[in-house]
């Protein structure tokens, strides 16, 4: 083993500028990802490539910047409920949570299901019961905050009828802020993670494509990691992870796989709904997107900075 170059890659979610507050947020933002990617790269320095997108997903979940731990969206009842993903392509091992409430470090809970349970993917009660058991669980003041619930009750009033049909008007708000890691160790192995507060307003109790195996990431030794953000019902719809493998493995480079993902989602649903970031096997990494904006960067180990993308012009990798 080893002879592989450790390689992190991290998004901050695909969607429209809309999204930023305001330039300082945007700022922010783009660089918690490169300080993503540092961590991710500091944690494949001692650990594996499970280690990195695990740190890497970790920091961006205590930023606050994006939709996911701190930053998390609200749901329709003002209540954050999170999902979250990750799959070490070493021995297909997966753990997810979804629809969990009062949980800042989201994937770590879902690593937890990977390592200490039986299971694959737990939701609702039963993931905040095993918050509590690892000492993961926060009060809600640690999620919600007065510009949270400023904005809510703004959307909420101008709502109308709009809701429970409220796609439009994700994206209108500015979908973006999903994080997700992928990376490559000097083994050779490969690891994915995705981490979400899901879509604004969504129904309680649903469910993105970010904690389902497949769809919101993938990460297979030999063949790729994936991880997915953009309206998760397309992404589900669509498997849109484990298709850039099958993709691939039909000879595909990663770029060409990711771009005709992307292509089939935007012939199918329409533009403005997905953005894929991906490693190969070799460590070659690619993203592509159908909407505004899409934040991600890179690096690897021996490379003296770290490359940040937002825009569809900006070069990455
Ligand atoms: N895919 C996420 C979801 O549907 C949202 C996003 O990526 O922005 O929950």
């Amino acid at each position: 083993m080893g002879g592989y170059v450790p390689t992190v890659a991290v998004h901050g979610g695909a969607g429209s500028l809309a999204y930023f507050t305001n330039e300082e947020h945007r700022r922010r933002y783009l660089q918690g990802l490169v300080d993503a990617v540092k961590a991710g790269l500091e944690a494949l320095r001692r650990g594996n490539a499970l280690d990195a997108v695990m740190d890497a997903v970790t920091v961006m979940e205590y930023d606050g910047s994006y939709d996911a731990g701190r930053g998390s969206v609200l749901n329709i009842h003002g209540d954050v409920e999170q999902d979250a993903g990750v799959m070490f392509g070493g021995d297909m091992s997966v753990g997810a949570v979804a629809a969990v409430k009062h949980v800042v470090n989201t994937i770590k809970l879902a690593r937890l299901v990977m390592e200490r349970t039986d299971h694959v993917l737990i939701v609702g009660k039963g993931a905040e019961e095993l918050a509590k058991m690892f000492n993961l669980w926060v009060p809600n003041t640690e999620l919600i905050n007065e510009n949270k619930i400023n904005r809510y009750k703004s959307l909420i009033r101008n709502l109308g009828d709009r809701y429970p049909r409220n796609r439009e008007l994700v994206k209108e708000l500015g979908l973006l802020g999903t994080v997700g890691a992928v990376a490559l160790d000097r083994d050779g192995n490969l690891a994915a993670a995705t981490s979400t507060g899901g879509t604004i307003l969504k129904w309680p109790g649903r469910v993105g494509d970010s904690p389902i195996p497949g769809a919101g990431y993938w990460a297979e030794n030999g063949v790729v990691a994936v991880s997915a953000t953009g309206i998760g019902e397309y992404i589900i719809r669509s498997m849109a992870s484990i298709n850039v493998a099958f993709l691939i493995k039909s000879g595909l480079s990663v770029q060409e796989a990711v771009n005709e993902v992307v292509s089939r989602i935007t012939k199918r649903f329409g533009r403005g709904n997905v953005g894929l970031l991906a490693i190969d096997a070799r460590g070659n990494v690619a993203s592509a997107f159908n909407t505004e904006a899409m934040g991600r960067a890179w690096s690897r180990e021996g490379m003296d900075k770290v490359i940040v993308a937002h825009l569809p012009t900006d070069k990455f990798p």
